[in-house]
């Protein structure tokens, strides 16, 4: 079994003078960092470039979190990044991976960077199919990702930190908040499902009815009742009931 230990630390951004806080990830007491440069350094070296070669960065604590919870969904699609670039720009220069959960065990694996993969030049396809597997205990797995919670609250400038937040039947005070995260980048999972729910307006509906959306990429779908881009669904797993939509609504607003 192999350990995960995340950690707190200070790094320099390229776009903003002074040190960042970022969440730094320990697999059997090592960098992700520095065993993913290993990895890449021969890759790198032939492109002529060997200063690429682990070039990454930790995410901030609200960005993992957002991307470890993203693993919930049901849309196996998805493939969280736990790294990116040493400038500070999220999506800039990703590190992807496959988080798996199979009897109690936490598996990491399929690591890729989006842009050394399938591209038409095959000298700049990187091979990462000797980065792990890692099989991680859930248990131990779990207490990190709590953590990891906490530093998100704390520092998440978009989280209120002032207000109650109800628990109801059949959710937490946590689910609230997590919740949240599932109204953004949602178009993929509204277009398959047939339930939705805005936690502004508190209308339930069927995602058939959204039109419009903002963001690039994917986008987040804006409600058709209110205009606000608040808007989960079913896969996410959380309850589409008024109740659970105006407990998010009360401290999201
Ligand atoms: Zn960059
Ligand atoms: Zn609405």
């Amino acid at each position: 079994m192999d350990t995960l230990k995340l950690k707190l630390t200070k790094c320099e951004f390229g776009f903003k003078a002074g040190p960042s806080t970022v969440v730094s990830i320990f697999i059997n007491d090592k960098n992700l960092i520095d065993i993913v440069r290993k990895i890449e350094l021969p890759y790198a070296t032939k492109e002529g470039c060997p200063q690429i070669a682990g070039s990454y960065s930790g995410l901030y604590a609200f960005n993992l979190w957002d991307e470890m919870i993203k693993i919930r969904k049901p849309n196996a699609e998805f493939s969280p990044e736990v790294l990116d670039c040493t400038c500070g720009c999220k999506g800039c220069w990703p590190l992807h991976l496959k988080i798996e959960e199979k009897n109690d065990v936490i598996v990491w694996s399929d690591f890729k960077n989006p842009y050394r993969t399938n591209l038409t030049n095959p000298d700049h396809n990187w091979d990462y199919s000797k980065l792990g597997p890692f099989y991680f205990d859930k248990g131990l797995y779990e207490t990190e990702m709590k953590k990891l919670r906490q530093w998100a609250i704390e520092s998440d400038p978009g989280i209120p930190k002032d207000k109650v937040i109800k628990a109801g039947k059949g959710y937490t005070e946590q689910d609230v908040i997590d919740a949240h995260a599932f109204s953004i980048n949602n178009e993929d999972e509204l277009m398959s499902e047939t339930k939705c729910g805005c936690f502004y307006c508190l209308e339930i509906f069927d995602p058939k009815e959204i039109e419009e959306w903002c963001g690039d990429a994917e986008g987040s779908a804006l409600c058709p009742f209110c205009g606000i881009d608040s808007v989960i669904g079913e896969s996410s797993g959380y309850p589409i009931t008024k109740e659970f939509l105006q407990a998010m609504k009360e401290f999201w607003f």
